[in-house]
């Protein structure tokens, strides 16, 4: 077997009798640098106001006591957080984890549908959410069975329109009341078990499925992001992961990127984090200048606006040190032209998963700008081989599936027993991506075997589109493949095979074709998120490819669609 192992001997030891709060809050971990008590941890991007450690841990605290009081929310109760970034994102998230509950994040701009996959697949019991999708909360509550009281404001509205609780008066209330709560403690080992996030990803193929973190993962990973900040040989002033930097946390906090990596490995640094409500290119750029941003870590699209919108220039960007871009591909072009926008930074990528909870390679420090089109090298405490279809493991520079062992793998899907036999293999996880990995330890990531797809760093399931396309009246049958776009990644186009109906229109009326596909395109559009928008289109075909045993054959049709629509 070749295992190629990231780098260092062993990682210093995981606590596996630890909840996330406690390792974050309660402890001093060797292995967490010596940091400035007083720091601010989070800064709000619009007002500037500063949340420091000792006001997290009294919020958190005074959360997780009215959480108890109010809805007696205790061991294993889920509790869906549905909403943008907010400074009290942590103290949700940890005050759900002192009463031994799970946390389930969302994506704020879900429609009704899918946020109503997510609660009925997690039972979740209450929902923090952010005013701007507090319709869309009401009624998948509703859907679910939850009353309105089960429904808690991120935010608070004008007074007099809302009738819900929200976090200020819980805190409120939490911190008046003598404390209701035990707080949970894990016995030795039970911290890799017991369950703190539940978050969504379709791993290798069908459904968005609710991945099971322990806590032990998550805290695992930010101890081998802390060891690969400090294989850092360059000089203090030099060093982009250290604290003191200051992170700006545009990117979603609801995603395993935001959460595991920006959140807590930030936190754990001292690295204060300057919350983002809503990405705006512009709020962004001015930022950076007011807060002298340090450390940006993006995803694609965010890469290009930065080579091609005119507003770059308008603004001081000599802060930033490391722009690290991840969650989907980056073209050599792209990193190339970044480092022309941040001359003074390193720019590399990342690699993670959802599943990896998160981070699996990171740029290397050695390097002023990546080495072009590596995704990274990998972190200490990563075991990795790169096998053939048939499990065999390829030679040095042959292209293979990624498959990784660390410790900070999720448990597996909840209630998937067919999924986590195929993914989670003998304390192997199949990433379903192809890659190669080279003699320095370099990961190239060079096309999917898995289905998914990547909007903006956002997964689409195709199966998911599939699903919901069958319900057309219009079509019989439907295999949804990507087109590739730069700023976007992946363009879900979809290959229709149109009903008898349809097809008796289109035969009278040569006009019809594009009605129909346009009618295609704007159901999706009424019913996904804007991610899952079928931006590549949809094109009409006889019949859908299947190998003998049934299995579409999306890479077929995925590379007929690219090579005949794509530019060359
Ligand atoms: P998620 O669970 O949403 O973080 O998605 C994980 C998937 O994103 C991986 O399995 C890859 O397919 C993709 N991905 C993440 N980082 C990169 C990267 N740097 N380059 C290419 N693909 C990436």
């Amino acid at each position: 077997m070749r295992v190629i192992h990231g780098p260092g001997g062993p990682l210093p030891a995981i606590p596996d009798d630890l909840t996330i709060p406690q390792f974050m809050l309660d402890i001093e971990h060797p292995s967490r640098p010596k940091t400035d008590k007083n720091r601010p941890w989070m800064i709000e991007e619009a007002t500037g106001r500063e949340v420091g450690e000792e006001e997290l841990r009294s919020r958190t605290d005074s959360l997780a006591n009215a959480l108890k009081i109010r809805w007696n929310i205790g061991d294993e109760d889920v509790v869906c957080v549905f909403s943008s970034n907010h400074v009290d994102y942590p103290v949700i998230v940890w005050a759900v984890h002192r009463l031994g509950a799970i946390v389930s994040t969302a994506n704020p701009s879900y429609t009704h549908d899918e946020l109503v996959h997510q609660l009925k697949t997690t039972g979740t019991k209450l929902i923090f959410a952010h005013s701007t999708g507090l319709a869309v909360a009401e009624a998948a509550a509703r859907t679910v069975g939850l009353t309105p009281e089960r429904i808690v404001l991120v935010d608070s509205l004008p007074s007099g329109k809302a009738s819900y609780a929200d976090i200020p008066q819980l805190i409120q209330q939490g911190s008046k009341t003598p404390k209701s709560y035990t707080e949970r403690k894990l016995k030795p080992g039970e911290g890799k078990t017991k369950i703190a996030f539940l978050n969504f990803s379709s791993g290798t193929t069908g459904l968005p499925k609710a991945v099971m973190i322990p806590h032990y993962a998550q805290i695992a990973n930010i101890i081998q992001c802390t060891v690969w900040a400090e294989t850092d040989t360059k000089p203090w002033e030099d060093r982009s992961f250290r604290p003191g930097r200051t992170i700006y946390a545009a990117l979603p906090l609801y995603h395993a990127y935001g959460l595991a990596f920006i959140m807590h490995f930030g936190f754990f640094l001292g690295m204060p984090l300057v919350i983002s409500q809503k990405f705006v290119f512009t709020d962004m750029l001015k930022s950076i200048e007011r807060y002298r941003i340090t450390t940006l870590p993006a995803v694609p699209p965010m890469a290009v606006l930065f080579v091609k919108h005119p507003d770059v220039k308008k603004y001081d960007l000599s802060s930033i040190k490391s722009f690290m871009v991840g969650a989907a591909p980056v073209s050599p072009e792209l990193q190339s032209a970044l480092a022309n926008v941040f001359p003074q930074a390193t720019i590399g990528q990342g690699f993670g998963m959802t599943e990896t909870f998160t981070i699996v390679a990171l740029q290397r420090h050695d390097q002023k700008v990546g080495t072009l089109g590596s995704a990274g090298v990998l972190i200490p405490g990563v075991e990795a081989r790169v096998v053939r279809p048939d499990g065999t493991d390829c030679a040095p520079d042959e292209p293979g599936q990624f498959v990784v062992k660390m410790p900070s793998l999720a448990q597996g899907y909840l209630n998937n027993e067919q999924a986590n036999k195929e993914t989670f293999v003998d304390g192997w996880l199949n990433t379903g991506d192809e890659v190669i990995i080279n003699d320095q330890g370099e990961l190239f990531v060079i096309d999917r075997i898995k289905e998914l797809l990547k909007v903006r760093g956002f997964q689409v399931a195709p199966a998911e589109l599939e699903g919901f396309l069958l319900d057309h009246p219009d079509v019989s049958d439907v295999c949804v493949v990507s087109l590739l776009d730069d700023f976007n990644g992946d363009l879900p186009l979809a290959f229709v095979v149109p009903t008898a109906s349809a097809k008796e229109r289109m035969g009278k009326d040569p006009a019809e074709a594009e009605k129909i596909k346009a009618a295609i395109v704007k159901y999706v559009a009424d019913g996904k998120i804007y991610y899952k928008q079928l931006t590549g289109g949809v094109e009409f075909i006889d019949a859908i490819p299947r190998n003998p045993s049934g299995k579409l054959l999306r890479r077929f049709l995925r590379d007929k669609a690219r090579s005949t629509r794509q530019k060359a």
